[in-house]
């Protein structure tokens, strides 16, 4: 028997019709960049998320930057994040122009180590930004506890974690800003690139408005230095769609994970994903972690079943990242689990 690693096309399959129609009602209005149908969707992603506002923007790497140049961060300044996440965070922060500075993460939940922020917090910080690894939020109380007390605003890394919750409270809507990717593969996914930004202050909204539209307030009238990062009405339409089996999907995931860790509960040598204290999951990615990695994956190849490796080399040992000087040995959680990570089959049609 296959078991894929992901299966979009089975995702589509009972969808096509009426994303067909909808993409086709896009084509006769011409509405290609912005416009009717991205606004629509704004305001139902803006529920999902319970926030006062989301705006729509070209990818999650756009969104984490637009964030930053919001709120002013630029050459000089630091923000601290983790470097076990998607290199697109840090590469957000690089493209503003500051530098990062990473804190480890913690060993049960791979998310920030609210224990080890404080540390990494200086006089230059101009932002924190956790990362809601696999599609589970991190110690949020914790993280902004710490930040309101020194000044600092977060933005969380929601591109994993659609519909996760800390306390009740949806991703997205506890930082200053969220920050979500639409990249096929997420858990909310378009027909190509896409990305958003939840925020509940109103000034950040309109700043947001305008740097991802040339800096515009009104047509060739240009305020600040913008960039071109509009979302497509083809992309918002498609989104809208699926937002509404998106509930249906984190639960079938959720049934999945538990379906695993019966499963695999007893495997000597297999650590199994934990979920922290008043929290849901929605494993955009089901990692364990497995000290003979090659072997394990070789063998799971062997029998059909496929798997992946998020991710293989944290960004503070990336060439990319060369510059900062940081060794192995830096951010030990991290680095074991860039040695250990498998991640297992995860999607809502997986049987
Ligand atoms: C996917 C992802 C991003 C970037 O999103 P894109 O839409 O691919 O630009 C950023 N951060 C994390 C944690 C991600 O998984």
């Amino acid at each position: 028997m296959e078991v894929p690693y992901l299966d979009l096309k089975v995702h589509h399959a009972p969808l096509r019709e009426e994303l067909r129609v909808a993409i086709e009602r896009v084509i006769e209005e011409g509405a290609f960049s912005g416009g009717p149908f991205v606004e629509s969707f704004e305001s139902a992603f803006s529920s999902f998320c319970q926030v006062e506002h989301f705006l729509g923007v070209g990818s999650g790497t756009d969104a984490l930057l637009l964030s930053l140049l919001a709120l002013g961060v630029a050459p000089g300044d630091e923000v601290v994040t983790v470097p076990m996440t998607f290199v697109a965070t840090v590469e957000a922060i690089s493209h503003a122009g500051a530098t990062p500075v990473f804190v480890d993460i913690d060993e049960t939940t791979y998310t920030m180590d609210p224990l080890k922020l404080e540390a990494a917090i200086s006089s230059r910080t101009k932002a924190i930004i956790p990362v809601h690894l696999f599609g589970q939020m991190a110690d949020m109380r914790a993280i902004l506890e710490i930040a309101e007390r020194y000044g600092i605003p977060v933005v969380e890394d929601a591109a994993q974690a659609h519909g996760a919750e800390y306390q009740g409270c949806r991703a997205g809507s506890l930082g200053v800003a969220g920050c979500f990717s639409f990249y096929p593969g997420k858990n909310l996914g378009a027909f190509g690139e896409g990305g958003g930004i939840t925020t509940n202050s109103p000034i950040l909204a309109e700043r947001v408005k305008m740097l991802r539209n040339h800096g515009q307030t009104e047509k060739f009238n240009h305020k600040v230095i913008g960039l071109n990062s509009r979302m497509d009405g083809i992309q918002a339409v498609v989104l809208e769609i699926k937002l509404r089996h998106l509930e249906e999907a984190c639960r079938l995931r959720a049934k999945h994970a538990a379906y695993y860790g019966v499963a695999l509960d007893h495997v000597e040598g297999l650590a199994l994903p934990a979920t922290g204290g008043q929290r849901r999951h929605v494993f955009h990615v089901y990692a364990v972690r497995v000290p003979d990695r090659e072997g394990f994956m070789t063998y799971l190849r062997s029998e059909g079943v496929g798997c992946a490796i998020h991710y293989p080399i944290p960004v503070h040992l990336q060439e990319a990242y060369g510059e900062l000087g940081l060794r192995r040995g830096s951010f030990p959680v991290s680095e074991a689990c860039a040695d250990e990570f498998v991640s297992l089959p995860m999607f809502p049609e997986l049987t």
